[in-house]
């Protein structure tokens, strides 16, 4: 059976999505509707005050024809982290997981072979419908799945250029270890001016010098045999392929320095040869072709690296090397 990738990632939805409420001050039945539409009142608290985060996951067709999914005990509790954080009701894990289990076994004929494989898009919402609730959270809400099928996110040798910006920051500083929409639009004008002024693909936010996130994904330098990654802080997303990535590289000997640094430093350990890569679920490593720094582009000599740990990791999810960590939950 041929099963079709979407062209446009994130494009295509599975037909049916489960809704779980929270109202009256519970969790009610996981109810099963189309994904098409959304019905809200027009004046929901999420639509006007922010009180929405996501989370984003995947489900993978191995080679032996099993379905699993990478880690999604995880997200579920990073979006009860986002939650708690955002005033909104705490999704529970037991109704949650089954929920994701239940659309991937619904989804698993669209879940294309490999390269490709199934995102997974839960999302939270404050439902309130009192435009009055500005200084107030929203007491009800819902927590809705999207199955997108999806294409290899990766491209192998294409360019990934970064302009590295010092000035702005992607997001206030105590919300960045929440996975909310909010940031994302915090962060717009200044991806817009990268690609405009720079044709940058994204931005690398280091306030003050101090190296943190791009937009979307976690950051890392590979200098020779050690990983530097910024350690955990409230202001930026801890991403689950950044502990995933450390985990493997630690695996393959590399040895891990969470610690913080600065773009000076940044700058001569890719002079002197480092390599750089971006993390995040969807394309797992992308490894950094170039900087621009202070209006200067700087090249990453090398992306070996950055492949080869990647290689390590797609191989867990595919099937292809053993799961010894026990990061895949198995759906049908
Ligand atoms: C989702 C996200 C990441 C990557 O997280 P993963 O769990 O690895 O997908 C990194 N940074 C930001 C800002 C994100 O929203």
């Amino acid at each position: 059976m041929s099963r079709p990738v979407p062209a446009v990632f994130g494009s295509v939805f599975h037909a049916q999505m489960p809704v779980i409420a929270f109202q009256d001050g519970a969790w009610q039945p996981v109810r099963w509707q189309s994904s098409q539409d959304l019905t809200l009142p027009a004046g929901a608290h999420a639509l006007h005050y922010g009180s929405e985060c996501f989370e984003g996951l995947k489900a993978f067709r191995q080679a032996n024809g099993k379905i699993v999914m990478f880690r999604p005990t995880e997200n579920i509790k990073r979006m009860q982290q986002s939650a708690e954080i955002l005033s909104l009701p705490k999704p529970e894990t037991e109704p949650f997981l089954a929920a994701l289990v239940e659309l991937v076994k619904r989804a698993a004929d669209e879940i294309p072979d490999a390269p490709a494989s199934l995102y997974l898009r839960p999302t939270l919402i404050g439902t309130d419908p009192v435009i009055g609730k500005a200084g107030a959270p929203s007491e009800t809400a819902l927590l809705y799945i999207l199955a997108s099928p999806v294409g290899d996110y990766f491209k192998a040798g294409s360019p990934v250029k970064i302009l590295v910006e010092t000035e702005h920051i992607r997001c206030a500083p105590h919300m960045g270890r929440v996975k909310c929409g909010g940031n994302y639009a915090s962060a717009m004008p200044w991806i817009l001016k990268a690609k405009a002024e720079h044709g940058a693909s994204q931005v690398l936010f280091c306030p003050n010098g101090d190296v943190q996130e791009t937009g979307a994904s976690n950051f890392m330098v590979i200098n020779g045999d050690e990983i530097v990654t910024k350690p955990l802080t409230d202001e930026f997303l801890h991403g689950v392929t950044r502990q995933s990535v450390l985990t493997v590289a630690a695996d393959l000997g590399y040895r891990i320095s969470e610690r913080n640094f600065t773009v000076d430093e940044l700058k001569a350990m890719v002079e002197n040869g480092a390599e750089a890569i971006l993390t995040g679920t969807a394309a797992v490593i992308s490894p950094i072709t170039s900087f621009v720094i202070d209006g200067k582009e700087i090249e990453v000599k090398s992306q070996e690296r950055g492949y080869a740990i990647r290689k390590a990791v797609t191989d867990i999810q595919f099937g292809l090397a053993e799961d010894k960590y026990g990061w895949l939950v198995e759906v049908c």
